[in-house]
């Protein structure tokens, strides 16, 4: 097996468990495309495995010493309460680097895998990954990868192209694949979908959510494919927008409707950039008991962070701004570079300048089955505040 030598110094973070090794931390030792690189430190001690990408600048991941087969199945294992409990089907099996298998994700969609590989390493070893997932998932029928992901770019893999959704192993999936979450049906575009097809990641966020709306008007922006609305509607929410830009999500949205359990909420959906859309709820002077605020990541990069927080500050003051008295924002983001603290404090200045008092009700985060390796902070990028609008008033 090749052999990476660190730097003087540089195997402090190694050592602690961080899977990452840039590409300046190596002192010695080059190796092919996803080869398995023994590493060691300055002074000769042996740090562990990895595997090598020569393209990335993050040029070793660290993995542990175990057989992939059993790395797997013991991801898929620490998910037994979700498969026992039956709330979903809808599960990630998989969570890369969190769960020492770095650059691989497994998303399992009613008895279909659908991954993503970002490294090298992870690409290399794809058949035996699906192999093991198909072994292992109860009641999994087939294993498939999207290839659509920016990060395989970063690492010289294959990108989006003609073949960016291929079935690996068994049965290829539906067009759209049902799940169930709770008492909501969802219809998942595998194929197309963001991610692998359904934010697994905000389960938690969406019944937090949802059993505050009873009685409630609901806004819910960058809806997708309809989630934190239908879990309102399931609750006896009064009436519920969904806006999103993407005619294909809101047109999914609408057939998840169909599908789930309402009560008599008046639901009403709307194609809108929501920048725009918010302040045309301001001009017409509309308001709110609950927004919902789920945007996409608007910062990929720390350099992109201030940026970002202008964005996450503008929504966010509107929003306040269109919530009736006691009313609840639920307000995200997944943007990893930007932490809780950095969140709070924009949500603190958009409260302070929407003129609003405001206390946080709640925290959210990743669901379950998107654990974070303590050593890999990178790891944890969800985060989300249930906020209440409280002024005195008598
Ligand atoms: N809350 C959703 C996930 C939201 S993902 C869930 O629980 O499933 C973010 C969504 O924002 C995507 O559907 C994307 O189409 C939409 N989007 C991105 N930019 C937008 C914009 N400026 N206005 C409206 N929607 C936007």
């Amino acid at each position: 097996m090749r052999k990476i030598t660190l730097k003087k110094g540089r195997e402090k973070s190694v050592a602690a468990g961080h899977p990452w090794i840039f590409s300046g931390a190596i002192a010695s030792g080059e190796a092919g495309a996803g080869d398995t690189v023994e590493v060691y430190g300055a002074d000769g001690s042996r740090l562990g495995r990895g595997w090598y990408s020569p393209a990335s600048q993050i040029r070793v991941r660290m993995i542990p010493d175990e057989p992939v087969e059993e790395l797997v199945a013991a991801s898929i294992a620490r998910r037994a309460a979700f498969f026992a409990d039956g709330y979903t089907d809808a599960v990630r099996l998989v969570n890369a680097e969190n769960d020492f298998l770095p650059g691989a994700t497994a998303d399992f969609y009613a008895g279909h895998v659908v991954c993503q590989f970002s490294s090298a390493g992870a690409e290399m070893r794809k058949e035996e990954i699906a192999a093991a997932l198909m072994k292992f998932a109860p009641g999994c029928t087939g294993v498939s990868e999207r290839r659509d992901v920016a990060a395989r770019a970063k690492e010289g893999l294959a990108g989006a192209d003609a073949d960016a959704f291929a079935t690996i192993l068994g049965a290829a999936p539906p067009e759209l694949v049902e799940i169930r979450e709770g008492g909501c049906r969802f219809l998942v575009d595998v194929r197309n979908g963001h991610k692998t097809g359904f934010y697994l990641d905000q389960r938690d966020a969406r019944a937090a959510v949802g059993a505050l709306a009873n009685g409630l008007d609901v806004l819910n922006c960058f809806c997708y494919t309809g989630g934190f609305g239908l879990f309102a509607r399931e609750s006896g929410a009064a009436s519920v927008v969904q806006v999103d830009v993407s005619p294909s999500a809101l047109a999914l949205a609408k057939k998840n409707e169909a599908l789930s359990h309402g009560c008599g909420t008046k639901m009403e959906y709307a194609e809108a950039d929501v920048f725009k859309y918010l302040r045309e709820c301001r001009d017409r002077g509309a308001t709110f008991d609950m927004i919902v605020l789920d945007p996409p990541k608007f910062a990929e990069t720390r350099s992109q962070t201030m940026k970002a927080a202008r964005g996450y500050k503008d929504i966010n003051l509107l929003a306040m701004k269109l919530l009736r008295p006691d009313g609840i924002l639920a307000t995200f983001s997944c943007s990893g570079a930007m932490d809780r603290r950095l969140f709070g404090q924009v949500l603190a200045e958009a409260a302070a300048d929407a003129g609003r008092r405001m206390q946080c009700i709640a925290t959210t985060g990743q669901s379950a089955d998107h654990p974070v390796a303590l050593a890999f902070p990178e790891g944890r990028y969800l985060k989300g505040a249930i906020l209440r609008r409280a002024d005195a008033r008598l």
